[in-house]
């Protein structure tokens, strides 16, 4: 299991410097300790000074912290980042409102984190939120909130990649790599609009390549995608849709050409999955903007659709580029499923 809680909010904000960001002197208050949980922290040394949080009274809360297990792992988050990763070392057998109100006083309504445990080996990491949506396949403006696992199926078809979740985690905070699509779409059809298409040279011999360097972005290292390969995918295309060469688009005011957006067919978001670059001419397509925003936005029905004529298409494509991916798998990139 992997739990996280956040602390955002001033107040959570407050309790998080106090007994996150620096272990909280225990040892004056084990008075309000039951024997058996005192012993736990000896065990581990964690008697004088223990990293520790509470959660608020409320259902959803308490059926969390009921079921989270001795050595389960947990995140911490606050604006934007999970900002440490730990294991739980215990929590008190009864929600504690003595010992609560005594380390993090009481909120505006008198209430206080009762459901209280304690947590070791906390180790400093920056997953920033936008790589953790991406990674777990959360949405893109997907928050943090509250006190909360990680989706159990999401976790688990992730896991299967890694020997434990401490590799995962070291994984995520190390070496994933997130997709410039997350972070912003125009500047790339921007990028693909600018100046002229003459001087593109369309037939190039298929051929797999290495992946792009990760770009740092914002202090986030980021696939980017290159306008050049769209741009010869365009010209390649005549710019006419690869649905429907009758698409109907208009005329692009910067290339005084029919407008056309270029697309992947395996999202570059992938990246990661593929020893070779998948930002090749075999996997993008040209589409008009109205099937473009249909495969992103459409209903499950036609995504499929859609997916389907590229796959066709693109079938021995993708093979001479050196990243065939069966057509099942393009579909659970789309999160279809059946
Ligand atoms: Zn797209
Ligand atoms: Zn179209």
């Amino acid at each position: 299991m992997l739990y996280f809680f956040t602390a955002s909010e001033p107040i959570a904000y407050k309790n998080f410097k106090k007994t996150i960001q620096k272990p909280y002197p225990i040892k004056d208050s084990l008075n309000l300790l039951d024997p058996v949980t005192i012993e736990k922290l000896k065990l581990n040394n964690s008697d004088k000074k223990v990293c520790m949080w509470g959660a608020k009274p409320g259902p959803s809360n308490f059926r969390n912290w009921n079921n989270i297990e001795e050595g389960d792992s947990i995140l911490a988050y606050s604006r934007g980042e999970f900002l440490y990763y730990g294991k739980i070392l215990c929590k008190t057998p009864k929600p504690n409102q003595l010992l609560a109100k005594e380390v993090w006083g009481t909120n505006k309504d008198g209430q206080t984190w009762e459901y209280i445990f304690f947590i070791k080996d906390l180790t400093k990491i920056n997953i920033d939120k936008r790589k953790f949506n991406s990674f777990f396949e959360y949405g893109v403006n997907n928050n943090p909130f509250g006190f909360g696992l990680v989706k159990k199926e999401n976790l688990e078809r992730k896991l299967k990649g890694f020997k434990s979740i401490d590799d995962l985690i070291y994984y995520l905070n190390n070496e994933y790599v997130i997709a410039d699509e997350e972070l912003e779409d125009n500047s790339y059809q921007a990028a693909i609009e600018e100046k002229g298409f003459s001087n593109i040279e369309v037939d190039i011999t298929p051929e797999p390549k290495p992946k792009n360097k990760p770009k740092t972005i914002r202090g986030q290292k980021v696939w980017t995608r290159d306008p050049v390969v769209a741009k010869r995918v365009l010209k390649k295309a005549e710019f006419k849709c690869e649905i429907n060469s009758e698409h109907l688009t208009f005329i692009s005011n910067s290339t005084i050409k029919p407008y056309m957006e270029a697309h992947h067919l395996i999202p570059i978001k992938y990246q990661n999955e593929f020893p070779n670059s998948i930002d090749v001419d075999g996997n993008v397509v040209c589409l008009c903007p109205n099937c473009h925003r249909k495969i992103h936005h459409g209903t499950n029905e036609d995504k499929k659709e859609l997916i389907q004529i590229l796959y066709t298409k693109r079938f021995q494509f993708l093979q001479d580029w050196g990243i065939f991916t069966p057509f099942e798998s393009i579909l659970s990139y789309y999160k279809i499923n059946e």
